[in-house]
């Protein structure tokens, strides 16, 4: 393969069903020729809207506000995050710091296992495409708990009375979130079962 083979793949003969085919070659165009399958699959996920809007807002108002507001470890300018003390630093302590950080996220990691990204995955499994448009349309494309549209922050298929505590799998039992008010829903340590049921029962006498 040459460069004129590449050009006329790209230009002319790469069928796309998204936008998969050339962001791996790019990736390997800017790596050296070579990548590994977690290299590609990072650079698929950072053209993922949804999802680095997800991560953006878990910044902003999460992590971000923590570390800069509570803890003063970091100050905001604009966009823009700075470690207050990173000029201070030598080489070697700052090794010694992402090191420690390294630590702490596998010693997460491994006490908490997979669970702690439950939350992102669990509405993309549950529910078919079909169903998922009938929630959406029902919806008339808003989120069912703050009212922003979709085209703004993509919306997620939720069980109103969770799968867990019995929630069937029926249109009646689908609400549409935004990503946002998802999270929050899924974040609470001990979901009020009788608020759920409340919402539940609401929506059912609306169907
Ligand atoms: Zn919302």
């Amino acid at each position: 393969v040459n460069f004129k083979q590449l050009k006329t793949f790209i230009s002319a003969q790469m069928r796309m069903s998204h936008v998969y085919q050339p962001v791996m070659i790019k990736t390997l165009l800017k790596s050296k020729g070579k990548s590994s399958v977690k290299k590609i699959a990072k650079e698929l996920l950072s053209y993922d809207v949804s999802q680095v809007e997800y991560y953006e807002h878990i910044t902003k108002n999460m992590v971000g506000k923590v570390l800069t507001s509570n803890r003063k470890i970091t100050s905001k300018e604009g966009d823009t995050y700075f470690l207050k003390a990173y000029e201070k630093l030598t080489e070697k302590q700052r090794q010694e710091l992402i090191e420690l950080c390294n630590d702490k996220i596998e010693g997460y990691i491994r006490k908490r296992g997979d669970n702690i990204w439950k939350h992102r995955i669990v509405s993309h499994k549950a529910v078919p495409g079909s169903t998922r448009y009938e929630v959406l349309k029902r919806a008339k494309n808003r989120c069912e708990s703050c009212g922003v549209p979709n085209d703004v922050r993509s919306l997620e298929v939720d069980h109103i009375a969770p799968k867990s505590l019995g929630g069937p799998n029926e249109l009646s039992n689908y609400q549409a979130l935004c990503y946002v008010c998802n999270s929050q829903k899924s974040n609470k340590d001990s979901p009020d079962f009788r608020d759920i049921l409340e919402n539940y029962g609401h929506r059912d006498n609306e169907c």
